[in-house]
């Protein structure tokens, strides 16, 4: 078995966008609808000369978000539950983990949500700042999410910002 890193975050941050990065492949499907997504697909992170590792995305094709928010505030809180069950379940089999977070939505309660659950999780963590599109507003983008107490770093799954880093910090948590 090949050690893993999973993907965790809200819907929408670009989970999925970043799987596919990392894999090289189109083995998860991304939609511009939030929170269309298999539950819990798996891929290989292969490079030259470097150790092969496996990279879990959570997000659920079961859960559809649009809907969830039509049924209101007891949709919205099933959903989130949702999600917490499917990216627990990825942390409990990975070596580390890496919450995904929007950097020009911000902060949101949900992540601060997540990133308690993944301090009792005891596992090395690191938070990936996506859609940190130009490096104009790094820093600024970034500011906020120092308050998760998790060693953070920018990317850019669309135009693939830093994702060479990125595999080589998952790297080093396994
Ligand atoms: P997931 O629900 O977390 O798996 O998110 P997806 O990967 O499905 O992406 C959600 C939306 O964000 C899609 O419309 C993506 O095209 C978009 N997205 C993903 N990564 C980036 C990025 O780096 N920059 C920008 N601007 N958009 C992105
Ligand atoms: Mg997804």
């Amino acid at each position: 078995h090949l050690p893993k890193i999973a993907l965790v975050g809200r819907p929408n941050v670009g989970k999925s966008t970043l799987f596919n990065r990392l894999i090289r492949a189109n083995r998860a499907i991304t939609h511009d609808r939030p929170g269309v997504t298999r539950d819990r697909m798996e891929g290989q992170v292969r490079s030259r000369g470097k150790q092969t590792f496996a990279i879990v995305d959570t997000g659920g094709i079961t859960l559809d978000a649009h809907a969830a928010v039509a049924q209101g505030p007891e949709g919205i809180r099933g959903f989130e539950a949702e999600i917490l069950r499917q990216a627990e379940a990825a942390m409990a089999e990975a070596a580390g983990i890496c919450l995904v977070v929007d950097g020009r939505d911000g902060l949101t309660p949900f992540d601060e949500h997540l990133a308690a659950h993944l301090r009792r999780a005891g596992k090395p963590v690191l938070v990936v700042v996506n859609k940190v599109d130009g490096v104009e507003r790094e820093d600024e983008m970034l500011a906020e999410f120092h308050a998760l107490g998790f060693p953070l770093l920018p990317v850019s799954a669309a135009h693939g910002h830093n994702v060479r880093v990125l595999e080589d910090e998952m790297r080093e948590m396994l």
